[in-house]
């Protein structure tokens, strides 16, 4: 069992918005599993804008963070999925750390690019905390951010 306090200290920690970790488990082998779930029962939908109540379906599944010390760090989040009432679609919750149908969060992205232009992808993926193909997800999404950034030139 992890304790409230324990839990409390965990959400403090993580600096997470609209979640709170609710257990930690230890698995031999693989590591630290968080459980996170939101702490509002509504979400607003991204076409209209209108709050919804009306959950369509929970969509749970693990994603990577920051390891602690040795052991790498999985959440399991819960993304949920609402019905929106005016324009009677289906819609994912949105949550600022982690980006759409990312297997980690933003924190270990932007831990890992340093690493990776440091020295290259194979020698970063070579440690065991991300694979290639992630590490390849999180340049393209990298260089897709800065070039929003660009300067206007008039
Ligand atoms: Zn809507």
């Amino acid at each position: 069992m992890t304790s409230k306090k324990e839990i409390k200290l965990l959400t403090e920690l993580l600096e997470l918005s609209g979640v709170k970790v609710v257990s930690r488990h230890q698995h031999k082998g693989i590591g630290i599993l968080l459980q996170v779930e939101p702490v509002t029962k509504e979400s607003i939908c991204h076409r209209c804008g209108e709050k919804s109540h009306k959950l369509h379906q929970n969509h749970r599944y693990l994603i990577k963070d920051l390891p602690w010390g040795e052991s790498p760090v999985f959440w399991e989040i819960n993304r949920r999925q609402f019905k929106c009432k005016k324009c009677k679609k289906p819609f994912s919750e949105n949550f600022d750390w982690v980006g759409k149908r990312r297997t980690y969060t933003k924190k270990l992205a932007n831990k890992i690019l340093p690493e990776v232009l440091g020295s290259d992808i194979n020698s970063v993926a070579k440690k065991g905390l991300v694979t290639t193909e992630e590490i390849e997800r999180m340049l393209k999404d990298a260089s897709f951010e800065l070039s929003n950034f660009k300067p206007v030139v008039p």
